[in-house]
């Protein structure tokens, strides 16, 4: 019997609407995907939004939102439930997925790949037409009120031969492909998000693009906008461009100095 449950958030229905700038239609799909009852399954490198737009939608529909960063260690249980030793007693308590379920609520699985094979025992009968969730151990079966519904993502990009999804999985949701957003768009939410100049963010975004071109090459992964966004922050609390760029769009991309020194010479020639 574990001790604890695993780590997740819930946000309340009530919360503000998350700002999250829109690139193409995929505010409208993830809509009638909810209305239909359809699961949804976004793919895309890490850090270009997939979180936000979830959590936007989430708020923009008024459900709660549950998020799971799923982890290799995660377990069908972790996200159903399990009996636990609480003041003396044995006591049912309910998994995000679970809670989800019963609250009519939104349950977003992040790197679903990263998961025990287990967790696809639970998910599938929720994303067909039963949409059932089986408790084995407290003999419940969950029927899934109109308004759940499950998201999950991953990164095609880290895929490899042991941690890949299953088409039985993968062709159990509408799925969508995310990718960072086109520059002008990119460098409207780097704005939005820390008040910076549009041209200083332009440029921010114009480093990215030289930065990107280099993936497959030198670099598993490209520049995130969640970096960009980490870098126009340095900026504007008064860090010189070139240094902020450094500490965030070099240093956590790799660890090879010839590597870091190649990005480091697009970076003094771009400011
Ligand atoms: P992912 O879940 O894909 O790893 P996140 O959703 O956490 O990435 O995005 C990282 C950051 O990038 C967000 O915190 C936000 O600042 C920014 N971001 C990326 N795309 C958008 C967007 N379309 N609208 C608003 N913010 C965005």
């Amino acid at each position: 019997m574990a001790a604890v449950m695993p780590q997740h958030d819930r946000t309340p229905a009530s919360d503000g609407q998350p700002y999250y700038r829109p690139v193409a239609g995929e505010c409208e799909l993830f809509e009638v995907a909810f209305r239909h009852r359809l699961p949804l399954l976004l793919k895309g490198p890490t850090g270009c939004g997939k979180t936000r737009f979830v959590a936007h939608m989430a708020a923009r529909l008024g459900r709660p939102l549950y998020t799971v960063a799923c982890h290799d260690d995660l377990t069908a249980a972790d996200l159903s439930g399990r009996y636990l030793l609480q003041g003396g007693e044995t006591r049912w308590v309910d998994g995000p997925l679970t809670r989800a379920v019963r609250e009519g609520g939104i349950c977003y699985l992040d790197e679903v790949v990263e998961a025990r094979r287990d967790v696809t025992v639970v998910i599938h009968p929720l994303t067909d037409d039963r949409r059932v969730l089986p408790l084995e151990r407290t003999g419940e079966l969950l029927h899934a009120p109109p308004e759940f519904m499950l998201v999950v993502s991953y990164n095609p990009g880290y895929q490899h031969v042991l941690k890949n999804l299953k088409p039985s999985t993968r062709q159990r949701f509408v799925s969508m492909e995310f990718d960072f957003p086109p520059p002008e768009a990119e460098a409207e939410i780097v704005a939005a998000e820390t008040g910076l100049s549009g041209e200083r963010c332009a440029a921010l975004v114009n480093l990215a693009a030289r930065l990107r071109a280099l993936k497959g090459r030198d670099l598993d992964e490209g520049v995130s906008t969640r970096l960009l966004v980490y870098c126009a922050t340095l900026v504007q609390a008064g860090m010189r461009i070139d240094e902020a760029a450094r500490y965030t769009l070099v240093e956590p991309l790799s660890d090879d100095p010839d590597v870091r020194a190649a990005l480091g010479e697009l970076v003094e020639m771009t400011f």
